[in-house]
């Protein structure tokens, strides 16, 4: 038995905050299992990043490297994590779930006529077997689960470890062979959009959620698109939120009608959307209605602000609520911000 900890290189070679929580937890994995630990890197020069895990206790630093491999793409990622795998003759094999990884995972797992499970919340070997963790049915139930085919490839996701730190070092890189896979695919580079664009913000200590309530006529019979957007940008440009809504309000969009221009279905928080982890979330003209609070498992303090005294949110759902209007709430907390 022993284990296998992959990942690549970042456009400026080091490795991300999600690698080293992975890599935390593989060496814990390890450790407790009493098996060698082996790291697999691939990217343009991985040699820096493997110094600077130098100490995480790995006896064996293997690389593939070259210009083709410093980008996301199916063919290379997969034919150079086959490549470290069958090199390493690895048991276990963890990655961090990036975007980058889940996409190649499963394939990889097949070649090398192993499993592989993504979305991995936990590991516990403390039995001597190994142990994974995972949610299925939109988060609702979680199982504990153990395989017994190998390798077993894990997808471990972000936050269930603390970034590992340690001394860095000289690590004495082996290069894997292999051979060269078919390129169709041809990266261009990068298109991202502007930082305070960009509202989807998983690092950010509160989730500031929006609901249709923004879009509905209020007391004085009038809509106020105008204003929900500035309030919320306001706010999300002060707070350095991350911004989630309802289902009803990003549904708003495809049914033809003016809403937020800056909201669409990724940012929809809930049973069909998405359960995001932040410290604390404050939701805002929204009902808190069963489906949509599901989604909301992970944060840990939540308030909400909403008209309705009888909401989803006055039910047990919300730790404080606010029976006021948001736009006027939302207003005297921005003038604090500024
Ligand atoms: C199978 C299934 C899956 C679903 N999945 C999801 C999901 O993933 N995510 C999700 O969100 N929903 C989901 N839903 C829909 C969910 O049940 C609700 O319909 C939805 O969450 C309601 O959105 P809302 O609270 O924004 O809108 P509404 O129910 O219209 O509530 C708007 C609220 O805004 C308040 N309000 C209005 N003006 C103000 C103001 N000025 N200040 C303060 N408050 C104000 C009102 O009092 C009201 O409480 C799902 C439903 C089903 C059946």
């Amino acid at each position: 038995m022993s284990t296998l900890f992959l990942a690549h290189t970042e456009a400026d070679g080091s490795l991300a905050k999600a690698a080293l929580e992975a890599l935390a937890a593989s060496v814990q994995l390890a450790a407790s299992l009493g098996t060698p630990l082996s790291v697999g890197l691939i990217g343009e020069n991985p040699g820096p990043a493997a110094d600077a895990i130098a100490g995480c206790g790995a006896g064996r630093f293997l690389s593939v490297s070259g210009g083709e491999f410093s980008q996301a793409r199916y063919a290379t990622d997969a034919a150079a994590a086959e490549a470290l795998c069958r090199a390493a003759g690895a048991t276990l094999i963890t990655v961090p779930a990036t975007s980058r990884w889940n996409r190649v995972l499963p394939g990889v797992a097949h070649r090398l006529g192993g499993r592989a499970d993504t979305h991995v919340t936990g590991i516990d070997a403390s039995s001597g077997q190994a142990h994974i963790s995972r949610w299925f049915y939109r988060q609702r139930m979680e199982a504990v689960f153990t395989r017994s085919t190998r390798p077993w490839l894990l997808a471990l996701e972000g936050g269930i470890a603390p970034a590992w730190q340690g001394a860095a070092g000289s690590a004495h890189l082996e290069a894997v062979a292999l051979t060269q896979p078919e390129c169709r695919t041809r990266v261009v580079g990068f298109e991202a959009p502007a930082a305070d664009q960009q509202t989807i913000r998983p690092d950010a200590e509160l989730l500031f959620v929006t609901g249709a309530g923004w879009t509905k006529k209020q007391a004085d019979g009038q809509i106020k698109l105008g204003e929900a957007e500035t309030l919320i940008l306001d706010f999300l440009r002060g707070a350095r939120a991350s911004l989630g809504s309802t289902k009803s309000l990003v549904d708003l969009g495809g049914e033809g009608q003016a809403i937020l221009p800056f909201l669409s279905h990724l940012n929809q928080v809930g049973q069909t959307g998405s359960t995001p982890r932040h410290a604390k979330g404050l939701a805002t003209c929204c009902h808190g209605e069963e489906p949509h609070t599901v989604g909301w498992r992970f944060i840990g303090e939540r308030r909400a602000i909403s008209l309705d005294a009888n909401c989803g949110w006055a039910r047990g759902k919300a730790d404080v609520l606010y029976v006021a209007d948001a736009f006027a709430v939302m207003a005297k907390v921005n003038e604090r911000l500024r």
